[in-house]
């Protein structure tokens, strides 16, 4: 059997899709790729990943408001994230997390809107896909106070770091960043890590892997980020490929099998 992918973090709702969206999507499962997490930053952004799902069958989504998309957001924008988890092809509270690094957004809004969402998830039962980028003291603090389920995404960040991570029952995602050749940190830690705690994804239409550094990436590529994993891990794909598709499910708690092109819902 060919190898399969499950993407566990997408954004095909960004405009860099509008011209192709659907070509795109339609050739995924020919490429292998059985899931994709497709991840909101906003709530109208959460609102088109939803509405995704009931277009490609092997579409779940994450709604959630990103921290650099904070300072747009409404007084009832959390409200209208929070009414989508209603919907069954919604597995996480995500992307949401702290950004210092831009500072688009003031950090007290960021802080407010981050813990707001990690309340909701908490109250949902369900699991939260974070972005922590130059904010790592207060986004652990904060993990430690919530302790939620789910993954730090697109880590790039030391071996110790992820097992802190790892320590408070979280997911590490990694992105085609591994496969750069300047890449040292995230790929001592992705050799070093617990593999049942590894995630792969996309992140696209960023962080395309070698050989398509700066390309708009697709869930197509994902096959790089995990021959490389597989490799600094001294395994086979094959068995990594399916470890990982395990692995997102269980983050997630998506049932496997997964429902294919037949559909679930
Ligand atoms: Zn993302």
């Amino acid at each position: 059997m060919a190898m399969q992918y499950f993407d566990s973090h997408a954004h095909y709702n960004d405009a860099a899709f509008d011209a192709d969206r659907e070509e795109i999507l339609a050739r995924l499962p020919d490429a292998g790729v059985v899931g994709v997490v497709n991840v909101g930053c906003s709530a109208a952004s959460s609102e088109d990943a939803v509405r995704l799902t009931q277009r490609w069958p092997y579409f779940y989504a994450a709604v959630g408001i990103h921290p650099e998309d904070a300072a747009q957001a409404a007084e009832g924008d959390l409200d209208r994230i929070a009414s989508l988890t209603s919907n069954e092809k919604v597995v996480a509270i995500g992307e949401i997390g702290l950004d210092y690094h831009f500072e688009a957004c003031p950090r007290e809004t960021q802080l407010r809107i981050f813990e707001a969402q990690l309340a909701l998830a908490n109250r949902l039962g369900l699991p939260v896909i974070i972005h922590d980028r130059e904010a790592h003291g207060d986004t652990m603090e904060l993990l430690r106070r919530y302790r939620p389920r789910g993954v730090m995404h697109c880590f790039s960040g030391s071996p110790e770091m992820a097992a802190q991570l790892v320590r408070l029952g979280l997911y590490i995602g990694f992105t085609g960043v591994v496969t750069f050749k300047n890449a040292r940190k995230a790929t001592e830690t992705a050799a070093a890590l617990p593999f049942d705690r590894i995630l792969i994804e996309t992140d696209c239409p960023y962080m395309a892997p070698e050989p398509f550094r700066g390309r708009r990436c697709d869930s197509t590529m994902l096959p790089r980020t995990l021959e490389r994993i597989a490799l600094l891990r001294g395994i086979e794909p094959e068995a990594a490929a399916e470890q990982f598709i395990a692995n997102t499910a269980f983050c997630f708690g998506i049932k496997t099998p997964l429902p294919g092109a037949s559909g679930s819902n």
